[in-house]
């Protein structure tokens, strides 16, 4: 479901992914966890190609991000062509970044509308199934700002979602609420790990990730210092770098 091998990226001369390597099938949860500055968010940018990559390939579901296949040959794919490939991640951002001046209804069928060509009718039925998978049933007609930030934050699961995403892609989507709403976020994540759904989730939530993944990376200076099963990396790390910091998060 996703590959990617040997990935590297810089910033002018900033290396922040060296040789990143990792598999994920189909179902399964990766969470990346490590220190602030070591290229979680990019390497997640990476994958649904807001970012390109200079060495390396990433793979999507059997596709490869940024290209197409022509006979023999890869071509670098249009900005029209890469909206459609990045539609197969649905992102989770830390700020909810919803559209303001829509409902949480009218923000979940958007894209399906627009972007899909899902017939209306259609696509509010299934943004209502989303809304109560979420929780919020009764919230569809808010606007954001009525709305807390874990509510915020579960509508933007819930838009993700609505574009049928082959894999989800979650960037520290609790860092930004209130302690208190936290755990109706995680709830929502959860439910969506045992459904089946596949992930990477980057966190700082180390009980969380040791809960819900199947493997976890911990990268540091733009590397993948440890990889493995959360029983092993988040309880009995190998790597010094690994111990100390989940000493540190403790
Ligand atoms: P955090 O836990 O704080 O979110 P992170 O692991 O997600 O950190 P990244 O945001 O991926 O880290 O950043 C990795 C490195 O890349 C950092 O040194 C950062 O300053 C640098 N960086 C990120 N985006 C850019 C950019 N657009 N231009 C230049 N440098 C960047
Ligand atoms: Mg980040």
């Amino acid at each position: 479901m996703l590959l990617a091998e040997h990935v590297s990226k810089s910033y002018g001369a900033l290396t922040v992914l060296r040789d990143i390597n990792l598999r994920l099938e189909r179902s399964q949860v990766l969470s990346l966890v490590g220190p602030s500055g070591s290229g979680k968010s990019t390497f997640l940018r990476c994958i649904n190609s807001l970012e390109t990559i200079e060495g390396g390939m990433i793979w999507v579901n059997g596709s490869l991000v940024g290209y197409k296949q022509v006979g023999d040959s890869y071509h670098e794919l249009t900005e029209r062509e890469l909206a459609t490939q990045r539609a197969t991640c649905g992102m989770v951002f830390q700020s909810y970044n919803l559209f303001p001046h829509m409902t949480a209804l009218e923000n979940i069928i958007e894209a399906p509308v627009h972007v899909r060509k899902v017939p209306r009718k259609q696509a509010i039925e299934e943004a209502r199934g989303l809304l109560a998978a979420v929780g919020l049933s009764a919230k569809a007609d808010f606007y954001p700002r009525q709305l807390s930030g874990g509510q915020q934050q579960r509508v933007a699961i819930a838009r993700a979602l609505a574009m049928k995403p082959e894999l989800m892609l979650f960037d520290e989507p609790t860092s930004a609420l209130d302690p208190q709403l936290v755990g109706e976020v995680l709830d929502v994540m959860r439910k969506l790990a045992d459904a089946g759904t596949t992930m990477v989730v980057v966190t700082h939530e180390l009980e969380f990730a040791r809960e819900i993944s199947d493997f976890v990376a911990f990268m540091d200076g733009g590397v993948i210092v440890e990889y493995g099963a959360p029983s092993q990396v988040l309880v009995d790390p190998l790597d010094g770098r690994t111990r100390a910091f989940i000493t540190r998060q403790k």
